[in-house]
């Protein structure tokens, strides 16, 4: 059996959470979690360690705006953690032209995720 520590993220208390994995195969089991304050704390470490993903926000320069010269984005959903890197490069060649709107697609199917990376503010000409 091997043992691992989290920080729970899925709210400010941050509880250590005390994760006990079955020490066989490739894929990692969880045997046990401990230290959570509340049931999230159980789902967090369960995903965390056999399924991790992360939702990516960033902001991408926009054109013709009069106001604003970068708009912040994200993803619709959350993507593979191994992934967030390539998101985040996949966003840097991109350049808005306003108008932009709440929820516009700015990226579909960021790095064949299956998951578009959209707008979360307007940005009006
Ligand atoms: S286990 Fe519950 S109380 Fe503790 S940090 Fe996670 S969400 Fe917050």
């Amino acid at each position: 059996m091997d043992v691992m520590e989290l920080i729970c993220i899925r709210c400010p208390k941050g509880c250590l959470l005390r994760v006990e994995l079955e020490a066989r195969g490739e894929e990692p089991r969880v045997l046990s979690v401990s230290g959570n304050s509340c049931p999230r704390g159980d789902e967090y470490a369960r995903k965390e360690i056999c399924d991790p993903t992360r939702a990516v926000t960033s902001s991408v320069p926009v054109r013709g705006c009069a106001l604003e010269r970068m708009v912040s984005v994200k993803t619709e959903r959350d993507v593979p953690k191994g992934l967030v890197l390539d998101v985040v490069n996949a966003l840097a060649g991109i350049e808005l032209k306003a108008p932009v709107r709440i929820g516009d697609v700015v990226l579909a199917n960021v790095c064949d995720t299956g998951v578009n990376v959209v707008a979360t503010k307007d940005c009006l000409a």
